[in-house]
């Protein structure tokens, strides 16, 4: 195991991963990646129709000293399966809380919402609602501008359960948005049950929206969906003006995509935007 250690390509190979290192020695480098402060989030900007920025999706990285960034794709799968998604999402959130406070300060970003991916399994914890409000009161983040991404994976399990705690977090004012949708088995029957502010067009639907009729038609269909339940309808993997033009034309209310910008650095991100303080 530590011969492939050092093969940066196969040891993040999920195909591989069996073959070269047990999951005690996978959760052991996510853990010391966590003590090392390896972990980074870059910002996705999300647009409204007006092309204002209406906020941001935390993504993670792992810059990782030997195998440089890593994205999400590598160790997230493996993060889930060992349960180190724990304690690293959990990171997640704090430092994506920390950041909202960094944004509170300036005026182009003071009422940005800022989406963060929550796992199944983060949801599943009996302590999930406490690990929010502990990261909400240590990090002193205003809670209505912050944004749970959940997916339709979540549905599938205790539903009740999800239902308890999604109302007691959005009681705090944290806001919850469908993630991927349309790719999941959600019943639309818990739909109109979960606190849910906003539906996310995956973007396997949005990439051939203009060339494949039945992409647009699920894509019309999600919106219509989500409008006539009260949910705001975001398209994500927005990567040409066509695309944009076409899905606002057919009512989604906000955009996300490389057409607006990749995820990037905070700083990076307050560089392009100028960012000056109140
Ligand atoms: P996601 O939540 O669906 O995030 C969107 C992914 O699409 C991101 O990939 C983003 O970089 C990419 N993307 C954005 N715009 C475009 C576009 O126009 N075209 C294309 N082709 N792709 C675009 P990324 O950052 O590699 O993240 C992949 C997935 O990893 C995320 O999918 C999410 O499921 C997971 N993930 C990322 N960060 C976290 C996290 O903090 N916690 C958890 N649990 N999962 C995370
Ligand atoms: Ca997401
Ligand atoms: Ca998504
Ligand atoms: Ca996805």
């Amino acid at each position: 195991a530590k011969a492939a250690g050092r093969n940066t390509v196969r040891f993040f190979d999920p195909v591989m991963q069996a073959a070269v290192a047990t999951h005690a020695e996978l959760a052991k480098e996510i853990r010391q990646g966590l003590q090392r402060h390896e972990f980074v989030l870059h910002y996705q900007v999300q647009m409204d129709t007006q092309g204002q920025c209406i906020g941001a999706e935390a993504l993670v990285r792992w810059n990782h000293s030997v195998r440089g960034l890593v994205t999400p794709a590598h160790f997230i799968p493996l993060a889930e399966e060992t349960g180190m998604i724990l304690p690293l999402g959990q990171w997640v959130l704090e430092a994506a809380c920390r950041q909202l406070l960094e944004w509170g300060r300036h005026r182009a970003t003071a009422q940005w919402t800022l989406a963060v991916n929550v796992s199944a399994s983060q949801l599943a914890q009996p302590n999930f609602v406490d690990s929010v409000a502990t990261a909400l009161r240590t990090t002193g983040a205003p809670p209505h501008l912050l944004k749970m991404e959940l997916t339709e994976s979540m549905l599938v399990n205790d539903v009740e359960d999800l239902i308890v705690k999604m109302g007691a977090v959005q009681a705090m004012g944290v806001k919850f948005s469908l993630d991927d949708f349309g790719t999941g088995y959600s019943s639309l029957s818990y739909l109109k049950r979960l606190p849910l502010s906003q539906l996310k067009i995956d973007q396997s639907f949005v990439r051939d929206v203009l060339t494949d009729p039945s992409d647009a038609v699920i894509a019309r269909t999600i919106v219509a969906l989500g409008h006539s339940l009260g949910l705001a309808v975001l398209a994500e993997g927005v990567e040409t003006a066509e695309q944009r033009d076409f899905l606002a034309e057919i009512g989604c209310d906000a955009f996300q995509g490389y057409f607006f910008g990749r995820p990037i650095p905070a700083l990076t991100l307050a560089a392009t935007l100028a960012l000056a303080p109140h």
